[in-house]
């Protein structure tokens, strides 16, 4: 598999993202490969703490000395500056990169099964909408590797919160397991939020049962972490 993997959404529109795999080694240690393959340099990168919160950053003129300094205790940011490189690093849970390439803003968010039930994805657009007056319909939203449905059985404290917010499309019963779609969850949460449904794709792979990445589920605590990264 390829060190970092892009999106043809963001591709053609010319923003520079990507979603690591485990060619570019645990991120969370290292960053090496990740400048090597990304050709980006690390002080440029910003690091979010992840607390499985909803909590948005911006990050501008005034903030960015700090905020690339010390990672800010939350789980998504947005910047319309050129030069910060938006990250979240993950091991199963869903990083969503989010652009609008007419405004030149871009963004980042990371939707875990507690991140997706608190709406981060739908305080990000908020934000965006608030603080650089994005339009829902303009935004490219792509979602990385994450783990699927073939190995996210749950037991009922993530079920039934997930059929109750989401409906049928999130859940489904594999005989008497229960399992949760958490791309088909923040789709949507996009969607709902006015993003035309065109201008959400998603990298198909399960990090679970693809050895070409790293998980939590599969491996545990020892796990390593990817790096989902957008920038303008
Ligand atoms: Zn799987």
């Amino acid at each position: 598999m390829e060190a970092i993997l892009t999106a043809p959404l963001l591709r053609r529109a010319g923003i520079r993202h990507g979603f690591t795999t485990r060619a570019c080694g645990d991120v969370g240690e290292s960053l090496a490969g990740w400048e090597g393959s990304s050709g980006l340099a690390a002080g440029r990168l910003l690091r979010l703490q992840q607390v499985h919160g909803s909590d948005v950053v911006v990050i501008d003129a005034d903030n960015r000395e700090r905020l690339l300094s010390v990672p800010p205790p939350a789980d998504a940011a947005a910047t319309a500056l050129a030069g910060p490189v938006l990250s979240v690093r993950t091991a199963d849970c869903v990083p969503v990169l989010l652009a609008d390439p007419g405004r030149r803003v871009v963004a980042v968010a990371h939707a875990g099964w507690r991140g997706t039930l608190s709406g981060v994805l739908a305080r990000l657009v908020a934000v965006l909408q608030e603080k650089f007056s994005c339009n829902p319909e303009e935004l490219l939203a792509v979602m990385g590797p994450s783990i699927r449905p073939c190995c996210y059985q749950v037991g009922d404290d993530v079920f039934l919160p997930f059929r109750e917010r989401f409906g049928s499309e999130a859940v489904m019963l594999a005989g008497s397991s229960q399992r949760v779609d958490l791309q088909a969850a923040n789709r949507l949460v996009l969607t709902e939020c006015g993003v035309p449904v065109e201008n959400i794709a998603a990298v198909d792979l399960c990090t679970c049962c693809s050895s070409g990445f790293f998980s939590y589920r599969r491996q545990g605590r020892l796990a390593g972490r990817q790096l989902a990264f957008i920038a303008l």
